[in-house]
């Protein structure tokens, strides 16, 4: 059973794999949910399992949880 890429659906080989939030991503498809910045490990915010940039907490679209944390 092949893995698929929670945001488009395909088939993620192993050498495009990034697992994160709970989901497999391919790499180039791990983007801010809502204005689509390439994000990698270091850079995104995990919100409700789906990835984020940092301007998503300038701009509301995200907020940290009760303790101030995101998801891993
Ligand atoms: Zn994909
Ligand atoms: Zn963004």
């Amino acid at each position: 059973m092949n893995k698929t890429c929670a945001r488009c659906q395909k088939v993620v080989y192993p050498i495009e794999e990034l697992k994160c939030l709970d989901k497999t991503w391919h790499k180039t498809c791990f983007k801010c949910t809502e204005c689509g910045m390439t994000l990698n490990m270091k850079t995104y915010k995990g919100y409700n399992k789906m990835p984020y940039c940092e301007a998503g907490l300038a701009f509301g679209w995200i907020a940290p949880g009760l303790d101030g944390s995101f998801d891993a």
